[in-house]
C-alpha cells in the first residue's frame, strides 16, 4: 500500500529539481500526480515517463487562467483534486539597492503571488474532494535574512505567513496546510553546473563547458561542507519525502507549520 493511495495532487515546478523528485516520489506511493511547469518539453518528458497516473499541464503559476486550466486538467483526468505542492520558484542575487523594481516583482509575482493563486485555486476543490492538504514552498530565507537574495528572502516570508492564515481558515474545511522551508539543495537554483552544460547559460551568455560545470560542482561541494553543518548540500529526494510526509496521513494532525529542511544550517553560528 502507497502512503498516497487514490490522492491526486499537482505539484508546481515540477519539470526539475524537487518538483520533479515530489512527482516521482508521489506516484511511486500510489498518488496520481499533475506534473506543472513551464518547461513544456522537460514536464511532457517526465509525465510520459511517469505513465498513466501522470498528466503534464503548461502552467505559470502567476496566472490565474493557467490554475483554472490544471485544475480542469486534473478533474478531467482523475476526477477530483485533492493535494497541492507549491513548489515553483525563481531566485535572483542583487544588493537590495541595486535591485531593480521588475526584479524584485518578477520574483514576488512567481513566488508569492503563485502560492496565492494556487491556494486560491486549489483549496475549494481540496475540499469539495473530502480533505486534504497544501505543502507550500518557502525557505531558510524565510524564516532568516541572507545578503544579496533581499527579493527572493522577503517572498519567502511571505510564503510563511500565507501558510499560517490558509491554515487556519482552511482546517474546518478539512484542508492542512504547511510549509517547507529547504537550506541549500543541490538543484540548478543552487548549482547551475547541474543543468545540461551544452545549453546551460552562464549568465554572460555563453554556454558552459564540462569542466567549467565539474568546477562549479566542486566549489559548491566545497561550500557547503564549509557553511553546513552535516557538512553537505541537500539532496532534492531528501525535501521530496518531507513533502510526502507533509501530504500524507503521518501528519494528521499538523497544519500551519514551517519546517526547515537544512542539515543543521539554522541551528546557530558555529564557533569551531
Ligand atoms: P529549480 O530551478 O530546479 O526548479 C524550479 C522549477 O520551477 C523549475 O522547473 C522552473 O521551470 C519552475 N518555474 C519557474 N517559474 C515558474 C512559473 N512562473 N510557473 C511554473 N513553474 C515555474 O530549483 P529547485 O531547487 O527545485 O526549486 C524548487 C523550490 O524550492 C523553489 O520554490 C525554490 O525557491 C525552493 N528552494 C530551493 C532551494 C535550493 O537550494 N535549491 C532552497 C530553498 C528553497
Amino acid at each position: 500500500m502507497g502512503k498516497l493511495d487514490g490522492r491526486v495532487v499537482v505539484v508546481t515546478g515540477a519539470a526539475r529539481g524537487q518538483g520533479e523528485q515530489e512527482a516521482r516520489l508521489f506516484v511511486e506511493e500510489g498518488a496520481s500526480v499533475v506534473v506543472a511547469d513551464v518547461l513544456d518539453e522537460q514536464g511532457e518528458t517526465l509525465a510520459k515517463e511517469l505513465g498513466a497516473r501522470a498528466r503534464y499541464v503548461h502552467l505559470d503559476v502567476g496566472r490565474e487562467d493557467d490554475w483554472a486550466a490544471a485544475v480542469a486538467l486534473a478533474k478531467e483526468a482523475y476526477g477530483k483534486v485533492d493535494g497541492l505542492v507549491n513548489n515553483a520558484g525563481i531566485l535572483r542575487f542583487n544588493a537590495l539597492v541595486d535591485t531593480p523594481l521588475d526584479e524584485f516583482m518578477q520574483i514576488v509575482r512567481v513566488n508569492q503571488v503563485g502560492v496565492f493563486l494556487g491556494i486560491k485555486a486549489l483549496a475549494p476543490e481540496i475540499e469539495a474532494a473530502g480533505g486534504g492538504t497544501i505543502v507550500n514552498t518557502a525557505s531558510y530565507t524565510g524564516l532568516t535574512g541572507m545578503a544579496y537574495v533581499g527579493a527572493y528572502s522577503a517572498s519567502k516570508h511571505a510564503i510563511v505567513g500565507l501558510t499560517r492564515v490558509a491554515a487556519l481558515e482552511l482546517a474546518p474545511k478539512g484542508v492542512r496546510v504547511n510549509a517547507v522551508c529547504p537550506g541549500a539543495i543541490d538543484t540548478a537554483m543552487s548549482n547551475p553546473a547541474l543543468l545540461d552544460p551544452a545549453t546551460a547559460d552562464t549568465g554572460s551568455g555563453g554556454a558552459r563547458s564540462a569542466e567549467a560545470a565539474e568546477a562549479a560542482s566542486a566549489a559548491v561541494a566545497k561550500l557547503y561542507r564549509k557553511l553546513v553543518p552535516m557538512g553537505r548540500i541537500g539532496r532534492a529526494e531528501e525535501v521530496a519525502r518531507l513533502a510526502l510526509f507533509l501530504s500524507c496521513d503521518d501528519s494528521s494532525y499538523i497544519t500551519g507549520q514551517p519546517f526547515v529542511i537544512d542539515g543543521g544550517w539554522l541551528a546557530g553560528v558555529s564557533a569551531m
